[in-house]
């Protein structure tokens, strides 16, 4: 095989990464995938360009990347290509899918991307860029974040999307039903409570958020019959309220590490005996040499908020450290992992 010191050609595709993102992120923008998964029929780029209101040559270019990379599929009729999706479109981009991760690129398009456009400065100064990207004080993470009713709208999508595809993962990681009444701190859009809910439908399930984002999740999030309830409540400077289990789904790795002892030493103090705590954060390998997609994830804290992601000896250190014992760590293999620590 060919080095890649004869040509560099591993290093090119890297290069290249971010117009991959941007072409898949753009076609979700423009709608393209939910068109080609209403339409009963294959589209020329034409009829595609007229549906969506776009040039024709624009996205003749932009359909015939997305078939190189395999995301739509092309049959060339009388020198004509038509598009139609694939079951991968369908299933993960179009918008109307359960386990859409439209609202995922949408938040990556808009907001991480420029926050990554000052990379070179967040780790020049070590230091998240809301300043530099939004003109927004860095100390106050969740002011950045929820800097719009449109942006915290569209953050509750992202976190609410990862939990259509990891979050049984996460609540079969362990046997969670001898925990009868559970809290979801920080628990945002109600996603993983509902999968704890589903799974677990002899415990009571809350969330609790900043009276904002609960009142945006029942606004905006709630469901028919919903299977979990919502209480208004700051983690660090109110009161955390009894329970069996808490979950702290990436709430850890937003924060410096002072912060969390204390958030987890008062989720101690709180909860019921023989009771515990379940986190959820993407795990470092010990070494920290991978997954990529975690380190990647690390450098996004980096822009973004104060904290990092971390390898299971440091979540068990800081369990400890809170009072908490029987630390277990369950990786999934996917994007996310569990670690259950008891009282
Ligand atoms: N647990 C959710 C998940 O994994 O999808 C959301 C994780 S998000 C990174 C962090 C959450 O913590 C947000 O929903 C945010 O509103 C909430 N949060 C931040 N500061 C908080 C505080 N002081 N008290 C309660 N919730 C807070």
């Amino acid at each position: 095989s060919q080095s890649e010191l004869d040509y560099p050609f591993k290093l090119l595709e890297y290069l290249n990464g971010f117009r991959i993102s941007k072409a898949i992120f753009s076609a979700c923008e423009l709608g393209l995938f939910d068109l080609l998964l209403q339409s009963q029929k294959s589209l020329n780029a034409a009829e595609v360009a007229q549906k969506l209101g776009t040039s024709e040559d624009g996205i003749e270019r932009l359909l015939d990347v997305l078939v190189a990379i395999e995301i739509v599929d092309v049959e060339v009729v009388h020198g004509t290509a038509h598009y139609s999706s694939t079951d991968v479109a369908n299933l993960y981009l179009a918008k109307t899918s359960p386990k859409s991760l439209h609202d995922l690129i949408i938040y990556n398009s808009q907001t991480i991307y420029p926050l990554w456009n000052n990379l070179v400065d967040a780790v020049r100064d070590g230091k998240n860029q809301n300043e530099k990207t939004f003109g927004l004080p860095s100390e106050e993470i969740f002011s950045a974040i929820y800097r719009s009713e449109e942006e915290m709208l569209k953050f509750m999508g992202l976190m609410n999307s990862t939990w259509a595809i990891d979050g049984h993962d996460i609540v079969t990681a362990f046997d969670l039903s001898r925990f009868k009444s559970i809290i979801d701190l920080g628990g945002c859009s109600g996603a993983l409570a509902r999968e704890l809910a589903k799974e677990y439908p002899s415990s009571t399930v809350t969330v609790l958020d900043l009276p904002a984002v609960v009142q945006t999740a029942q606004q905006h999030f709630a469901q028919q019959d919903d299977t979990i309830a919502f209480q208004e409540g700051d983690f660090f400077e109110g009161e955390i309220p009894p329970a069996d289990l808490y979950i702290l789904a990436r709430i850890i790795h937003d924060w410096k590490e002072e912060k969390n002892l204390k958030l987890l030493r008062k989720i101690h103090t709180a909860c019921h005996p023989g009771g515990g705590v379940l986190i959820a954060e993407a795990l470092l390998f010990e070494n920290r040499r991978g997954p990529t997609t975690v380190q990647m994830f690390s450098l996004n804290m980096l822009v973004q908020t104060e904290g990092k992601e971390h390898p299971p000896s440091h979540y068990t250190r800081l369990l400890t450290d809170a009072g908490f014992r029987d630390v277990q760590v369950c990786r999934t293999g996917k994007s996310y992992d569990a670690i259950l620590a008891l009282k």
